[in-house]
């Protein structure tokens, strides 16, 4: 289990990395706004602990910017403001949950637990990005409320640029995603597939593409 903590206080961000290692969770921890934006941007995470006054930024408006660029990474909100008002705040603009400092590490640790759980019974399987719908049970993917047909390996390509949508996915990492393969393939077989995907989901042709290309190396749908 992977957990991002931002935190910019250094004993309390040392007393969480310290306790959540012990329990074997694996944890990032920052000190900045700007440091969790690029840790997010790079890799998904298992939760979220968030600070809301940090050095270069209020820790709301970044949980405001992640729900809204699309990443559903559960958050808990750590903070000494416990007035009503910002707890209602953070957990409307997607928290899943708040602490108020101070606090101990066994009540931290149990609504991290819970989070986790709850994260494992319900497993997003429907998906929205602009004007695409992908629903991964009843595998259909819908395009401005039109159905389009995609090969398994298309269908494959679009869960996986939908799962991450803002991060940019290395041409290695979709190999190994959707092609199992573990050697340097040909990436123009990557290139051909994208492009394919792409013109299966722009139904008119001055449209934007939602999956950019980022050169030298992979991939981004934003
Ligand atoms: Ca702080």
């Amino acid at each position: 289990m992977k957990i991002l903590l931002i935190e910019d206080d250094r004993k309390v961000g040392r007393f969480i990395e310290k306790g959540l290692s012990e329990v074997s969770y694996s944890v990032v921890w920052v000190r900045t706004a700007a440091a969790a934006k690029d840790a997010l941007c790079e890799t998904a995470f298992d939760a979220l602990i968030l600070d809301l006054g940090l050095p270069d930024g209020d820790g709301l408006e970044l949980l405001k910017n992640w729900r809204q660029s699309g990443f559903n990474e559960p958050v808990i909100i750590l903070s000494a403001r416990d007035a009503v008002q910002d707890r209602i705040k953070g957990l409307n603009l997607g928290a899943d949950d708040y602490l108020p400092k101070p606090f101990s590490f066994e009540e931290l640790l149990a609504r991290v637990r819970s989070l986790m759980r709850r994260k494992s019974d319900q497993k997003v399987t429907t998906f929205k990005h602009g004007d695409i719908k992908m629903d991964l049970l009843a595998r259909t993917v819908l395009v401005e409320g039109n159905p389009i047909e995609l090969t398994n390996r298309e269908f494959a390509l679009l869960e996986y640029f939908i799962q991450n949508i803002g991060r940019v996915l290395t041409r290695t990492q979709i190999a190994e995603k959707i092609w199992e393969a573990h050697f340097d393939m040909e990436t123009n077989l990557i290139e051909v597939y994208v492009r394919r995907l792409r013109k299966k989901l722009e139904m008119n042709e001055d449209k934007e593409s939602a999956i950019k290309t980022i050169r030298g190396v992979g991939y981004k749908m934003a």
